[in-house]
């Protein structure tokens, strides 16, 4: 499981601002609620790159909690 020491250094590359880990069926992703943007974890490796991660809908169950 990725360190929450490790977790609570990264930010979103983009605003800078927090982000909050989110896993669903089994994957884990560290989610951007004020740009909706989801980050993949790939073997415990947070890929912080904007192109490589998804972009949520308005109402994505990720942004909700
Ligand atoms: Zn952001």
């Amino acid at each position: 499981m990725l360190d929450k020491h490790l977790l609570d250094l990264l930010v979103c590359p983009v605003c800078k601002g927090p982000l909050r880990l989110a896993q669903t069926e089994g994957r884990s992703e560290l989610v951007c609620r004020a740009d909706r943007i989801a980050y993949a974890i790939r073997d415990d490796i947070p890929v912080m790159l904007p192109e490589e991660a998804r972009t949520l809908a308005a109402d994505d169950p990720l942004l909700q909690r």
